[in-house]
């Protein structure tokens, strides 16, 4: 057996002095041939190691460089150095594997972002890095245990679907053609019966009616898994490929439904607060050397772990659609048309600066939004009685907007297929769906929470590609 080793974060958690131990992981920094700063990933703090003057061989020595990875044994001994708490005095160091310094591309000093997103597959050894994917974790972590808490079922809803849940229509197509020579019908067209699936089938866009298809039965339903849009935007808060969670919901209403995400999103920060303490320090500290950069009106009025707290601490606001525009036309920001698009009618769709308006300079704090006019939202919602808006809640944040987008589902069959029909949604391809308003259908709601968009909000980090490891966007699908 290898793997004998104890984990740096729980070294430098231990008070007790003065025994023997194993460690292993990669050299952060090695100064005066001496100093040892070692670090194995579990903890953004550095364990360091002392390879005392004269006792090793400077073949050894040469070769602990930056990158390099280590196994260590010695022992555990107060430091005199300031900074730790404990050392780790070496009684043999062995190399596993060497880091050729005049070739690794990351040096011990501070690397841009931008640099750091080419070298995705080298950055988690970087302290921004390491500590957003541990938070990361932590985060995903907390959904299951939030909703296993509460009776929820985990439901693994499929990735490959003959169905376009939002009837955008920005799907990416699954085929096993050849596309030089797919099958084809009499008119030219594609022949889909010919086809793996005997259909044309895309990646899933959400898995919101395959989730409804399970709260008919199981009544209080999630799921977590990759979603897949082909919207060609660029933005700093959208990805190809984002997880979603989508908790579905028997016998709830729009109201019960905005109580759980708030709770849920609540719950989340906290365990992250609770559980990552250094991480989100680290990341803190990090957010307050890039705002020092920017001029000061630019800069945010809350610290990282301020604004985290801030969010625990405090409702949600909540409005309607209709309330939201009356404030954003009489705001002086629309009145000195500040606004790139500027709000004249009822009706329009909000663009990310009137939900950032609303949210950082109106409300300062989290806003949901409800009771959206029908025709810029999905079919699935439900119609209310004014006959022109339906019962939708998007939760806005702070520095990222849209954060979630839900509603309380239509369950009058009637009122559905005339939406659908509407809207040429084609209700024999959802036949299915429409079953389950034929038989026992229920009040029920939903909503779906793109994580990432969380994770970027706990993190601080501004830029969406910075909190997936593996970023997929237009041209881009590297590693
Ligand atoms: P947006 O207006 O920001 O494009 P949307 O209205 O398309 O969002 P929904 O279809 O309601 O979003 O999806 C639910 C949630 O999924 C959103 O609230 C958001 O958090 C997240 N989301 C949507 N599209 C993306 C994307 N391309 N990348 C990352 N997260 C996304
Ligand atoms: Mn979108």
């Amino acid at each position: 057996m290898f793997n004998k080793k104890t984990r740096i974060k729980d070294l430098l958690a231990n008070e007790s002095l003065n025994y023997e131990v194993i460690v292993m992981g990669w050299v952060r920094t090695f100064r005066n041939n001496q100093f040892i700063a070692l670090n194995d990933g579990s903890t953004n703090n550095n364990l360091q190691v002392v390879a005392e003057l004269g006792k090793f061989d400077e073949s050894v020595l040469k070769r602990i460089t930056t990158g390099a990875a280590l196994k260590v044994s010695g022992e555990i001994i107060p430091s005199l150095g300031k900074g730790q708490k404990i050392e780790l005095k070496a009684h043999l160091i062995e190399i596993l594997g060497d880091s050729d310094p005049e070739k690794y591309p990351l040096q011990p000093k501070k690397h841009s972002l931008e640099f750091l997103r080419e070298k995705a597959h080298l950055r988690f050894r970087t302290n921004t890095f390491a500590a957003i994917f541990r938070v990361r974790h932590t985060l995903s972590f907390a959904v299951h245990k939030f909703f296993n808490d509460k009776g929820f079922i985990y439901l693994h809803t499929p990735i490959i679907t003959a169905s376009d849940a939002e009837g955008a229509g920005e799907l990416f197509r699954v085929t096993s053609f050849d596309l030089i020579n797919p099958a084809k019908n009499e008119n030219g067209s594609i022949n889909y019966k010919e086809d793996f699936f005997g259909k044309a089938t895309n990646l899933t866009v959400s898995g919101q009616l395959e989730g409804e298809l399970a709260a008919m039965a199981l009544a209080d339903v999630y799921t977590f898994g990759p979603t897949f849009r082909a919207e060609n935007s660029n933005t700093a808060r959208h990805l190809a490929e984002f997880w979603m969670i989508e908790p579905e919901m028997a016998f709830y209403d729009l109201e019960d439904n905005m109580n759980l995400a708030e709770e849920f999103i609540k719950y989340i920060i906290k365990y992250a607060l609770e559980n990552n303490k250094d991480d989100l320090e680290f990341l803190s500290q990090r957010l307050a050397d890039e705002e020092k950069e920017k001029p000061q009106n630019e800069r945010s009025e809350m610290g990282l772990i301020e604004k985290l707290e801030f969010v625990i601490n405090n409702n949600f606001e909540r409005l309607t659609y209709t309330e939201a525009v009356q404030i954003l036309k009489e705001s002086n920001h629309n009145k000195k048309k500040k606004f790139q698009y500027l709000i004249e009618d009822w009706g329009v769709d909000l663009q990310s600066e009137h939900e950032r308006y609303l949210v950082e300079k109106h409300f300062k704090k989290p806003v949901i939004l409800t009771d959206y006019p029908k025709n810029i939202k999905a079919f699935y919602m439900r119609q209310n009685d004014d006959g022109k808006t339906v019962a939708a809640m998007d939760i806005l944040a702070p520095g990222i907007g849209e954060i979630v987008g839900g509603s309380q589902r239509e369950e009058r069959l009637n009122k559905l297929t005339e939406r659908m029909n509407e809207m040429h949604i084609s209700t024999e391809e959802l036949d299915w769906y429409l079953d389950t308003r034929r038989f026992g259908t229920v009040p029920h709601a939903g909503f779906g929470l793109g994580f990432e968009r969380l994770v970027q909000f706990v993190t601080g980090m501004s830029n969406i590609r910075d909190v997936i490891p593996f970023p997929r966007t237009p041209k881009s699908a590297e590693f």
